[in-house]
């Protein structure tokens, strides 16, 4: 059962509604802010650190020195060429020239032998052409060996410039990285400071609900806004920061929960009457139908209620733990009521208990 009025309800509701409203457009302007940060800008990279210099010579000898491979590598082709058509007519020569001293010794004398003589001396040369064509390839694939030397050389040097960019790169990136942090933090910190105060401050005010949607504005800043970004190192920023916050919100909590424990015990110790006055209207007639002691807040029924089975009708008039009286009877008819109802719901009679109708 519920006491509150109809109209609070939806005011309630609307109050909510405003709230994320409110929070909505603070949060779009403060994406606002945050991607006009000039932090937020380009990210830098390891090429901004290499010696572009030591590079680009680098470079250059390699572009240069694969163009003389190249032209090497072609050379060889053409010698070879070369070398397998000389090796062809040496071998063709030489066998006709076998042929025919075979055919001449076999019929003639050695009339001939100025000619077999010039012959062979045409065969030495044809020789001769041949092994300068394989010196000519040795030369080159020597050229080209020393080409491919160098070409390693250039690039473990190239490999090397861009290795000794790492470690300033690495360092300019972490500093980068707490720069954006320290700019978000010095923005959003505010926010959360504010909204604390809010929270301690304000949470009775009228316009709790305007300053709620601040405080729904500045979390959303602190979770996206802020905590992507925190530095990691390894992962210990993070854990440490989570560490921290879990130990705030567990002291808070317990302290807030050791607070409620002592007003509660100081609540019990007072009369009776005072207690009714204490305690809201809409929040005892709740809290009975529900079978909790608005006084103390513990389930008074004495037995566990069975499913369906409402607490007024429980046989408990006084709570078992601390003697409020949750049930009386009215006093012209007799018919048993919720303590807190300010009149009988049987014939309408003033109840006694409603500290506002009592006249002393
Ligand atoms: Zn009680
Ligand atoms: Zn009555």
């Amino acid at each position: 059962m519920k006491a509150v009025r109809r109209p609070q309800f939806w005011f309630n509701l609307a109050m909510w509604v405003m709230t994320l409203v409110i929070s909505s457009l603070l949060i779009q302007l403060g994406a606002l802010v945050m991607s006009d940060v000039p932090t937020a800008g380009k990210r830098i990279s390891q090429a901004d650190f290499v010696n572009a210099d030591q590079l680009a010579d680098v470079e250059h000898r390699i572009v240069s020195n694969d163009k003389a491979l190249l032209n090497t590598q072609r050379d060889i082709e053409d010698a070879e060429f070369v070398l397998s058509s000389r090796t062809l007519d040496y071998t063709n020569q030489r066998a006709s020239f076998e042929n025919w001293v075979k055919t001449r010794s076999a019929t003639e004398a050695d009339s001939q032998n100025a000619e077999v003589v010039a012959r062979a001396q045409g065969i030495e040369e044809l020789k001769i052409a041949e092994r300068d064509a394989q010196r000519i390839i040795e030369d080159l694939r020597v050229t080209e060996r020393s080409l491919l030397r160098t070409q390693q050389d250039l690039r473990t040097e190239e490999y090397a410039i861009n290795d000794a960019s790492f470690e300033p790169y690495q360092k300019a990136r972490s500093r980068e990285v707490l720069k954006v942090f320290g700019l978000r933090l010095a923005l959003t910190l505010p926010l959360l400071l504010i909204s604390g105060w809010f929270v301690a401050k304000k949470r009775g005010s009228q316009y709790w609900p305007v300053y709620r949607g601040f405080v729904v504005f500045s979390l959303f800043a602190f979770f996206v806004e802020l905590v992507p970004y925190l530095p990691s190192y390894g992962g210990y920023v993070r854990n440490v920061v989570g560490i921290l916050l879990a130990l705030l919100f567990a002291h808070f909590v317990i302290k807030g929960m050791n607070r409620y424990l002592a007003r509660k015990r100081s609540e019990e110790q007072r009369p009776e009457s005072e207690k009714r006055k204490a305690i809201a209207y809409e929040t005892a007639v709740k809290k009975i139908s529900e079978g909790v002691c608005p006084s103390c807040d513990r389930r008074f029924g004495a037995v566990k209620l069975r499913k369906g089975e409402k607490p007024d009708e429980d046989p408990v008039d006084f709570c078992v733990h601390c003697g409020f009286c949750l049930f009386d009877r009215c006093t012209n008819c007799n018919t048993r009521e919720n303590s807190f109802f300010k009149f009988c719901g049987s014939c309408g009679t003033p109840s006694e208990n409603d500290p506002s109708a009592q006249v002393s």
